[in-house]
């Protein structure tokens, strides 16, 4: 069986293979999530033989003797040589040189966990948890050099308690030992912390790759030319308009610029796509496309976020969030553009037709969580509030145990009720939206986020009485008016 894919990804059964040596694979129940740090794309290995032939690819001469020696039952195999193709393709395996003696295979290391149900879908593999989260915010201080009036941490000064360099550094320890492969780094604004950048070392050094969210005020030429020289560091910088006066008047007087000239540090350094961050808002809609020219001309790539009524989001959702012509519009839009990043923003739109790329389900507590600047865990970055807080990195088990045992997680992995989506015909593809949207609107969590596509989001809103909506707390605002820094020129 010679050739069993054409193409660049044609499989070999002489030829010897490896994992990627910038790709790792963790175990999962259903088989193991595989990530490329180059490419940085996640793939789900939806069968525990497959993850382990990917683990064992190395130890062998040919694919056709790890065949021989691994888990794939024989009727299996041709499915699983079709899922090895694919991760071929797209990089994460690769063909290596035969060696004359390959590494042994660890005694007993990396046998796969008992399969569950294979039939199950992606969205219900995901809902039940994973080992560890996919995607981890954490953010590292609630101190902000802005004040964005849509700030879903409400930050601006720091805390007196956020996480120490040296509690900082156990929470990496811990999280390389779960095999986490990158974290969202945000806060606040992550670069004013002293020890931003060592942070950012220690995490690389050991195996987790950084994505860190930045107003750009901090990002100077030689900061951008020393991330440049970094592998595994990928930056988002915010701007949430095409234009000063659209951007400023959410983000500060002067904070277009500034993200602007954080932007040509990238660019002229060299840094390669880093992420152009947009919070779609009704006052931004109309410059999607702008928005699209202006990443492109920098060589970065486009990601759009959903605007949710969290932190001092709460006051001023009312006035920014698109209309529903305008989320129709968008829904269109990102239909024609698959290459637009936008993680789980926009899945309660798929109701309008096919589902959009992302995430199609809501991750909170199942592949997503937060960490807070003083280690509390929360089940994702929209949701800070007591209701949430599934425990802290400092409790005794620390983030692990958080993860694995915590009662507000399982909850939120168990089945849920849709509720009054229950008549819905679209329930499968917008699954009820987004948590944090319902809860901080004051809505039932078991029915319609407030920006239902198919229209009865207004409605329930018009039910909600007045004051019924928690409150995100006092936050971590300034009592004045912040001035926006010059932008970094150096
Ligand atoms: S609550 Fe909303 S923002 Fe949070 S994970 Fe769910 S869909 Fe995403
Ligand atoms: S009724 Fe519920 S499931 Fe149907 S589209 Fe609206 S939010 Fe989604």
């Amino acid at each position: 069986m010679r050739g069993l894919l054409r193409g660049e990804g044609t499989l070999d059964l002489g030829s010897a293979y490896e994992l990627h040596p910038q790709a790792a694979i963790r175990a999962e129940a259903f088989g193991g999530l595989a990530y490329h740090y180059g490419n940085r794309r996640l793939a789900l290995v939806k069968d525990p033989a497959l993850a382990q032939l990917v683990r064992d690819l190395a130890h062998h001469r040919s694919l056709g003797e790890a065949l021989a020696a691994g888990p794939v039952a024989e009727e299996r195999q041709e499915a699983v040589l079709g899922a090895l193709g694919s991760l071929l393709r797209s990089g994460m395996v690769r063909r290596k040189e035969p060696e004359a003696d390959p590494p042994a295979l660890p005694g007993g290391e990396g046998a796969p966990p008992p399969a569950r149900a294979a039939s199950r879908s992606l969205a219900g593999r995901l809902s039940g948890g994973l080992s560890a989260p996919i995607c981890l915010t954490w953010e590292l201080t609630y101190a902000c050099n802005l004040a964005c009036i849509h700030c879903l941490s409400s930050s601006g000064r720091r805390d007196p308690n956020e996480l120490r360099t040296d509690q900082a550094r156990a929470l990496i320890d811990e999280l390389a030992a779960l095999s986490v492969f990158y974290v969202n780094i945000g806060g606040g604004e992550p670069t004013v912390r002293a020890d931003f950048y060592d942070l950012v070392t220690y995490a690389v050094e050991r195996g987790v790759g950084v994505k860190f969210s930045t107003n750009g005020s901090t990002l100077t030429r030689k900061r951008a030319t020393q991330l440049a020289a970094m592998a595994y560091v990928d930056v988002q910088v915010s701007l949430d308009g095409a234009t000063p006066a659209t951007n400023d008047a959410v983000r500060g007087p002067g904070s277009f610029a500034t993200a602007r000239r954080a932007m040509d540090h990238l660019a002229e350094a060299g840094f390669g796509p880093f992420k152009l961050s947009v919070v779609v808002t009704r006052h931004n809609i109309d410059e999607l496309d702008r928005l699209e020219a202006l990443a492109t001309a920098y060589g970065a790539q486009l990601r759009l976020t959903r605007l949710r009524p969290s932190g001092r989001g709460a006051a001023s959702w009312e006035r920014l969030h698109p209309t529903p012509e305008q989320r129709r519009h968008l829904y269109a839009w990102l239909r024609d553009r698959p290459h637009v990043l936008t993680g789980d923003s926009f899945f309660h739109l798929s109701a309008l037709g096919p589902a959009l790329p992302g995430l199609n389900l809501c991750g909170a507590g199942r592949v997503v969580c937060l960490v807070d600047p003083l280690g509390d865990v929360y089940a994702c970055p929209f949701t800070l509030h007591p209701e949430f807080r599934a425990g802290s990195v400092l409790d005794p088990g620390g983030f692990t145990a958080v993860w694995r045992s915590s009662e507000l997680f399982a909850g939120l992995r168990r089945p849920s009720s849709p509720g009054a989506c229950s008549s819905c015909g679209s329930y499968d593809a917008c699954r009820g939206g987004c948590l944090a949207a319902k809860f901080f609107t004051g809505l039932p969590l078991d029915g319609p986020d407030p920006e239902c596509a198919l229209g009865h989001g207004e409605e329930a809103l018009a039910r909600v009485p007045a004051g019924r909506a928690p409150s995100p707390g006092a936050g971590h605002s300034r009592p004045a008016a912040v001035p926006v820094p010059s932008p970094a020129r150096r």
